[in-house]
Parts: C-alpha cells; structure tokens; sequence
C-alpha cells in the first residue's frame, strides 16, 4: 500500500466513523426465488461474502439443507431435524437477501396478537407497499409454527416437491426473533411478494421458515430501503432456465401454511 493509498484509507475510515454511516441502505439477493423453485440449490455465494453485504436476512444453505436466519452477522443454519447451528464462513448459500440492519422505526406491540393482525399493523406503519422493508421482531410469542426443508442431492427436485415432506414444528410459549423482509408486488419472480420471516428461539433449540405465529409481547424494529440490488447466478442451469412460466401459486404452496 502506497503512502497516498493508506492516508485515503485512514481518512475514508475517519469520515465513516464520524458520519456513523459505514454501510449503505441497500438490500443485496443472490439468486432469484424462481430459480430457487427450480432446484437451484448449488454454491453461489459464501458467508464471508454474505457477511460483506449485510448483518441481518434469511436463506437457505447448499443442497437446501435447512433454513438460514442472520442475526447481528452471525448466520443460523435451522436443519430439518430442528437443530440450530452457527455457520462458518466457508458455508455455501444458493439463496438469501440481506441488509445491514438500520432501523428507521420501532414499535412495541404489548397485547397478543395473531400473525394477520400483527402484518395489518405493521402494514399500517409502513411509508409504502413500494419499498422493501427488512424487520426484526423480538420477544416473547404464545407460539410459533415453523418448517425447515431437508437437504436434497442432485439432481435437485424442484422445491414444491420438497416442501412436500417438510417437517413442521409449534413452540409454544417462547422467546426469540423473527427475522425477514416485506417485499414489493413487484419483486414476484425475484423475491417473495409480501411477508416472508425466520424464526429463532432465544434458547438457539429451534426455529425455521415461518408458517405462523401469535404474539405475546414484542418489539418490532423495521428497516425501509429503496435500494435492491440482485445477484443472479453464473451457473449452466441458470443460464438454461425458463421463466416465462408464472410461479406464484407455486410459491404460495411452498411459503405459506396449508
Ligand atoms: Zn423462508
């Protein structure tokens, strides 16, 4: 490194530290969850990459194997057997969205409430549909319904037939964190339109794709970007993909509880 090199370094470090801002508002994908329908479950990028791009999100890992929730940077790996893992920066992601988490609002939600009425709340808090809001909401649920998917060896099925032998669990009174996004109508084809959160139990003994929930007492933070920037894999499948097909109601089967 040059003297000039490192005192831009130095200085560009110093502004960063004064301004508070180290980190832009952009919310970064990897693939698109279409591709991901498809049973594009190979390497595309790693945590320590992931790590680069943002602090908090959701995804799944190589192969499919469980359902990812980062929190405060650090990545969760809930596998199809219930267990919770820490992931190390050599792990593989097919797919994940994430944000260096800032929250531009905080609301305390103090009486129980359904998943539907709680998303109708929130709804109402948010500037716009049209923007992508990443939240955190943390406290104490009268329960929490999950799934994670298992993990799948090539040639990879599409995820509507996984999903067909997910387990699925129900904590009941229990702390711990949603973690996810609010995605614009727009993003269909790319992202998941609408709601879309993990769970993870405080005690780290479960947690997963979340299907449904009632609140006890919890604290919502929600971050609002108007910056998405995606990824798109470099794979021969990718580039052999159709998506001309509308998969919505595949979606719907594959993120929602039936
Ligand atoms: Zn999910």
């Amino acid at each position: 490194m040059t003297i000039h090199r490192l005192t831009l370094t130095l200085c560009l470090i110093c502004l960063s530290l004064l301004t508070g801002c180290t980190h832009s508002d952009l919310v970064h994908q990897t693939s698109s969850i279409d591709a991901l329908l498809q049973g594009e479950y190979g390497p595309l990028i790693t945590v320590a990459q992931l790590k680069t791009q943002g602090d908090t999100g959701i995804g799944t890992f190589e192969h499919l194997d469980g359902e990812m929730l980062m929190l405060d940077g650090i990545v969760y790996q809930i596998r199809s057997d219930g267990t919770v893992h820490k992931r190390d920066n050599d792990t593989q992601v097919p797919f994940a969205t994430v944000k260096f988490f800032k929250a531009d609002q905080t609301i305390t939600i103090d009486k129980p409430m359904p998943l539907a009425n709680l998303y109708q709340t929130l709804d109402e808090q948010l500037p716009t549909d049209n923007w992508f809001h990443t939240f955190i909401i943390k406290g104490s649920f009268k329960s929490v319904k999950t799934r994670s998917v298992p993990r799948q060896t090539p040639p990879y099925p599409p995820l509507v037939e996984v999903v067909k032998q997910q387990p699925t669990w129900t904590f009941e009174n229990v702390t711990g964190t949603l973690v996810g996004f609010k995605c614009p109508s727009f993003s269909k084809g790319l992202n998941v339109p609408g709601y879309h959160l993990h769970f993870l139990r405080d005690d780290l003994a479960g947690g997963g794709h979340v299907l449904d929930f009632q609140t006890n007492h919890v604290s919502v933070k929600i971050d609002s970007s108007r910056q998405w920037q995606v990824t798109l894999p470099d794979t021969k499948k990718f580039r052999e993909m159709d998506f001309a097909k509308d998969r919505s109601k595949e979606l719907h089967k594959v993120e929602k509880d039936h």
